[in-house]
């Protein structure tokens, strides 16, 4: 990777709200590459913060502070399955 593709990774990568080890990523040969590889870990950093989540949102007012333990909607009452 030239030493200006390394510059805009480290940007790019200081922006994203992900973390990898580091120097565990490819060896990036553009800017687009960089782009694509930001995208695709920052998509997948995404679902599994979404399987790990521990709350949930009532579907009927959509509060969304209920928890997962809670099997009622403090805010309007709606009973919740599991
Ligand atoms: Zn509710």
């Amino acid at each position: 990777m030239t030493e200006e593709v390394g510059k805009y990774f480290m940007q790019q990568y200081n922006k994203a709200k992900f973390r990898v080890v580091p120097g565990h990523w490819p060896d990036f040969e553009s800017k687009e590459e960089v782009d694509a590889w930001i995208e695709a870990i920052g998509s997948i950093t995404l679902v599994l913060a979404d399987n790990s989540t521990t709350r949930k949102y009532c579907p009927r007012c959509k509060n969304e502070e209920i928890r997962l333990t809670d099997n009622y909607c403090k805010i309007c009452g709606l009973k919740l399955e599991d």
